[in-house]
């Protein structure tokens, strides 16, 4: 995402470029306004920066567990765990979308709905088409 604080600096600039009268009550609303702008730009900068620690955070425990799988399954085994095996491709009856649903998905008899239309695609009435 691109920051948005060179566009609230742009707009500050212009408030002072137009010498709008920051004692008229448009100007201090438009002031207040561009203030809570800059504001909102710090927040956003926070919790950007706050997103990607926790992406690395995330990122690190993934690898730990992985690790912890390997030793717990042996090598072979988690990595299967991993394997595209794993998904069927699914058409979806009413508006055709292809989708990827995890086999024990379909086992367990769970329902799930399609992303593109919200068609109950194992529902009731559905021939189970299943690609193998
Ligand atoms: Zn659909």
């Amino acid at each position: 995402m691109d920051s948005i604080k060179p566009k609230v600096s742009y707009l500050h600039g212009m408030m002072d470029g137009l010498s709008i009268d920051e004692n008229s009550k448009e100007g201090k609303v438009l002031k207040e306004i561009v203030k809570v702008l800059g504001d909102i730009a710090d927040k956003l900068d926070e919790i950007e920066s706050n997103q990607d620690n926790l992406e690395m955070y995330i990122d690190t425990l993934d690898d730990d567990l992985q690790d912890v799988e390997e030793d717990f399954y042996g090598f072979e085994e988690a990595d299967e765990f991993n394997g595209e095996d794993e998904f069927v491709e699914h058409q979806c009856q009413q508006c055709g979308e292809t989708i990827y649903i995890d086999k024990s998905i379909i086992e367990n008899d769970e329902h799930i709905k399609c992303p593109n239309c919200n068609f109950d695609m194992l529902g009731e009435g559905n021939d189970e088409r299943v690609n193998d």
